[in-house]
């Protein structure tokens, strides 16, 4: 295959470009498919330059299919241009490759009948390889189409990209059948015996700094990063005022998100609102974890070069790229940065996309500030062992860091991510230590110690806040020495850690706040907060009963003695647990496996 590249200054040369074109169809007729990328803020509009481009594809190439949309970087000669017009024909040589384009609206797509019909039609074609997407649809309308072709074969490769538009240009995305439409799905099937595909996803961006979760979001919005309002931790950690430079200065610290269900992709921020949420580049599920990650230019350079590597290796006749708006922005006047190694490879189209289309292991992301990129090739590949261009491409640019080129970026970024870990590191060995002070070994519920510091914390609350109710309840084991004694100190041991899970149970189920220490041997301490009397008299029975019937594999029943009683404002705290304790000496005296509440 091989592409041929014209961009559109008027008709007459357009119309000249696509007879000549024709010529050479002709002369070995086969399989040939064009990518019409215009500029989504071009002098011309999208319609008006689609309405000539149809025209002079009707009367001069009839049987060429062709694809394309708003765009914006439209590559040209292996450079990322402000073109208004490229269009790209791509001709395959061997003649079982075959080319189908078809639009759909995406109204329908969305409709499980519609999911249906595109699936049958492309189920229709053998020897499928790779599938082309071109589409203005928003993140949640993309989630439809990768549902719809995730169902096919993991090995068919899935890729394109999102329109670009803003707020004064609606982007679309059409084909030769369909006209400009922001509701149009674009696809281009490519099927061959000898059509071989690679795909591969270039990044770059490296992650520093903690692990974030996002604990409120809603598709693109991000309300809450660990319970702070989302745009604190920009202003936090990068200082990253909430002005008309945001988006240019938050490019710069995308975050790296990893979804619940292992997904990893990059979004960047595009603005943020008063109330402190970021709107993202597209959907950041809830739940994901982020990292904040940073744009170095030498690291991302030296992934364009592996990638290339990895490419040149495949052999390609053609490359396509969709690569990201973004990126294009990050790198300014430098834009060609993020093709130019491919362009050493052989032809390319492509385009900066708003959103970068990519399948990997089966599952169809929407990527951001990705350079995605597509290879194809027709036949088998030709014995090259080394590539002499290809050995001198380090050397030649100096980017690697293996030759101590490494920028004062990356080494303050490895210092900020060394010192991350050390310090995840000693904050888990303290959140141990924290658990191992307050936590009984055994039970796994709260020791004496922490009881008890919560209890003085809880009494003095009451005291402070008028009208303010707590309650306490001691429960004690009955005869647990007899346990001990006739069965084992070990089945002593399981009764205790069931007894604590029982009272651990009814509290998640009756009263929320409360909580329950070890306060010694077998007695059980229960503080309840804005609880009364007789409210905590009810939870008391209830533990009561449920430890009654709790069937114990190697002995009878077990019971347990409780006393209840509410705090009185004023009293001293010691004054409050020995009513609590004269209580449960009470309910001892009279037959146990009771509650007594006063
Ligand atoms: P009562 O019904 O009057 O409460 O009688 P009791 O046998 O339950 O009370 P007593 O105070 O006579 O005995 C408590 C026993 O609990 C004595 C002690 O060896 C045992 N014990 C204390 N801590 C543990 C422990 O962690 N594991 C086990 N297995 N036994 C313990
Ligand atoms: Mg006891
Ligand atoms: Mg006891």
């Amino acid at each position: 295959m091989r592409q041929l590249q014209t961009t559109y200054t008027n008709n007459r040369d357009l119309a000249s470009t696509f007879r000549r074109w024709r010529g050479i169809i002709e002369e070995k007729p086969c399989a040939a498919v064009a990518h019409v990328f215009i500029r989504f803020d071009g002098d011309q509009s999208n319609r008006f330059s689609y309405e000539i481009i149809r025209k002079l594809f009707e009367t001069e190439l009839p049987m060429v299919p062709f694809v394309g949309c708003s765009s914006s970087g439209q590559i040209y000669y292996g450079h990322i241009t402000d073109e208004d017009v490229v269009i790209t024909l791509s001709i395959f040589d061997d003649p079982t490759t075959q080319i189908h384009v078809y639009d759909y609206p995406f109204h329908r797509i969305a409709i499980g009948q519609g999911k249906q019909i595109v699936r049958y039609e492309l189920n229709k074609i053998e020897n499928v390889r790779g599938i082309e997407v071109l589409s203005a649809v928003t993140h949640d309308e993309f989630l439809e189409i990768a549902e719809t072709v995730d169902s096919f074969p993991e090995e068919i490769e899935v890729f394109g990209g999102i329109a670009v538009g803003d707020e004064a240009h609606t982007p679309v995305s059409f084909t030769h059948a369909e006209s400009p439409s922001s509701d149009n799905v674009a696809i281009v099937v490519y099927s061959g015996e000898n059509l071989h595909i690679k795909t591969t996803r270039i990044n770059g961006w490296r992650p520093i700094g903690f692990p974030i979760h996002v604990t409120s979001s809603s598709e693109d919005v991000l309300y809450e990063l660990d319970h702070e309002p989302a745009f604190d931790v920009y202003n936090h950690y990068l200082h990253i005022p909430n002005d008309k430079n945001f988006f240019y200065n938050a490019l710069e610290f995308p975050f790296q998100v990893t979804t619940p269900n292992g997904n990893t992709y990059l979004r960047h921020a595009k603005s943020s609102n008063e109330n402190g949420a970021i709107i993202m580049s597209a959907h950041v599920p809830e739940n994901s974890l982020l990292r904040m990650s940073y744009g170095d230019p030498n690291a991302i350079r030296s992934e364009l070069i592996k990638g290339a590597k990895c490419m040149r290796r495949f052999q390609p006749d053609g490359i396509m790229v969709f690569n990201c708006l973004g990126r294009k922005l990050f790198w300014g006047s430098e834009a060609d940065n993020d093709i130019k190694e491919l362009a050493d490879i052989t032809d390319m189209l492509g385009y900066c996309a708003l959103g970068e289309i990519l399948r990997y292991r089966g599952k169809t992301v929407l990527n951001n500030l990705a350079c995605v990129v597509i290879a194809l090739r027709e036949g088998n590949v030709r014995a090259v062992l080394e590539d002499p261009e290809e050995a001198g491409t380090q050397k030649k640019e100096g980017f690697d860091s293996s030759d101590g080129v490494i920028s004062l970026a990356s080494r303050l970024a490895s210092f900020i991510n060394t010192m991350t870990e050390e310090m995840m590191d000693a904050n888990n060995r303290l959140q141990e230590l924290l658990v191992r002070a307050t936590v009984d070994d055994l039970t796994r519920i709260y020791n004496r110690g922490e009881i008890e510091r919560r209890l003085k914390r809880m009494v003095s609350i009451c005291n402070q806040t008028k009208g303010s109710v707590c309650s306490i309840i001691m429960g004690d084991i009955d005869d647990f020495k007899m346990i001990n004694d006739t069965y084992s100190h070990q089945e002593g041991d399981l009764v205790l850690s069931c007894v604590a899970e029982i009272m651990k149970d009814v509290l998640t189920d009756e009263a929320a706040e409360g909580v329950v220490g070890r306060w010694g041997g077998e007695e059980f301490m229960i503080l309840l907060p804005r609880t009364s009397l007789r409210r905590a008299g009810e939870i008391a029975e209830r533990i009561c009963d449920e430890v009654r019937n709790f069937i114990f594999e190697q002995h009878e029943t077990v019971t347990m003695s409780f006393g209840v009683t509410e705090y009185r404002q004023g009293e001293l705290l010691t004054e409050f647990t020995s009513r609590v304790d004269e209580n449960l000496y009470y309910s001892k005296e009279h037959g146990k496996n009771q509650v007594r509440m006063v």
